[in-house]
């Protein structure tokens, strides 16, 4: 049971409820969101009828039976689409955002041409990872901090909001300093310790699906995140392991509907790492506008048959100014109405 507190609800109301439902024998997790105090009644669901009682308390607005074990995350639990603002961008409502920018920050001549070819092109935030989850432990794995400051300088110059992904609990705070977006990988997905600690952060976070994850387990980590007070997640399907090895996954494009149904969180799709090949970015990312995307990572690199990281998958800059002029086209279609309701009732 999902109880919402009101806007302007004091401490006290807050700490009154917390005890009356501790009373009634269940766990009360409180999640402090920017705009409101959410508190998550975890337990028997049998039980919901003496804790319906709550309704009538001081500064509470409303009490909700949710069924799935995801609560926040739930559709159920709010009906609009949430809407995440970073600095002008919105991300959920009626534009689809674009967020481009090469696998990893590389030097500062690199990421700065990478973030020039990504304004140019119209894309809303810029991408580059300084700490990289490599599978061989002698690949390249990212600059670290150094490559956050070039990221920041690349936002200073082009104004563009940053995307970068943290790998570890412990460096959140690092990379909360730099990042307007804290980007978890598919490879932390299920890394509790990491959720927890993006859950404490004020950054929005960017959760990717694990290759191995279905649409459920992808809900409850953002639940974890939610539960931590916050309520800023972005899911990204990026691909799963199937028995093709065509592609270097393979996009799951009814994920997007899939998820728009089951939650009010906004839903990315990386063509890139999915498809693994430049030449299938274009295709899929337009398929996955058409679906009802809210936004598409894409890898663009000014140089990709040099690139240190994920070269293969990486548009030229002039692929993307291409790309971005398709891309708008079929959202003007799509996105009507988008960042109110799901669209995906028949009226
Ligand atoms: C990335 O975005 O560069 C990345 C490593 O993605 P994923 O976690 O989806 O593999
Ligand atoms: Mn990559």
């Amino acid at each position: 049971m999902i109880i919402v507190m009101k806007k302007n609800a004091e401490q006290g109301q807050l700490d009154d409820v917390v005890a009356w439902i501790e009373s009634s024998g269940y766990k009360a997790n409180v999640s402090k969101g920017v705009e409101r105090t959410i508190i998550g009644a975890i337990g028997d669901e049998r039980g919901k009828i003496k804790l319906k009682a709550v309704e009538t308390m001081r500064g509470v607005e409303k009490v909700m039976l949710i069924l799935q074990p995801y609560k926040l995350a739930s559709r159920e639990s709010r009906e609009d689409d949430t809407v995440i603002k970073v600095g002008e961008v919105e991300i959920g409502g009626p534009k689809c955002v674009v967020i481009a920018g090469p696998c990893a920050v590389e030097s500062e001549e690199q990421l700065m041409e990478a973030a020039y070819a990504a304004k140019k092109a119209g894309a809303s935030m810029l991408r580059g990872g300084a700490f990289k989850p490599r599978t061989s432990p002698y690949s390249f794995q990212g600059l670290g901090e150094e490559g956050l400051r070039i990221l920041a300088r690349a936002r200073e110059k082009t104004g563009l909001p940053i995307v970068t992904e943290v790998m570890r609990g412990s460096e959140v705070e690092l990379v909360e300093n730099y990042a307007d977006v804290l980007q978890v990988g598919a490879r932390n997905v299920q890394n509790f310790a990491l959720l927890k600690q993006v859950g404490l952060s004020r950054k929005p976070v960017l959760l990717k699906r694990g290759m191995m994850t279905t649409l459920e387990e992808l809900l409850m980590s953002a639940e974890y995140i939610m539960a931590s007070g916050n309520h800023q997640v972005m899911l990204c399907e990026r691909g799963i392991r199937t028995f093709e090895t065509a592609t270097r996954n393979t996009l799951d494009i009814s994920a997007v509907p899939v998820l728009k149904e089951k939650t009010h969180l906004p839903v990315i799709v990386d063509p890139s790492h999915a498809t693994g090949q430049w030449q299938f970015v274009r295709p899929l990312a337009k398929a996955a506008v058409a679906v009802g995307a809210d936004g598409l990572l894409i890898e663009m690199h000014p140089d990709p048959d040099h690139a240190l990281c994920d070269g293969s998958q990486s548009l030229k800059p002039e692929k993307l100014y291409k790309l971005m002029e398709e891309i708008e086209s079929i959202a003007k279609i799509v996105r009507k109405g988008y960042g109110q309701k799901h669209g995906l009732h028949q009226s």
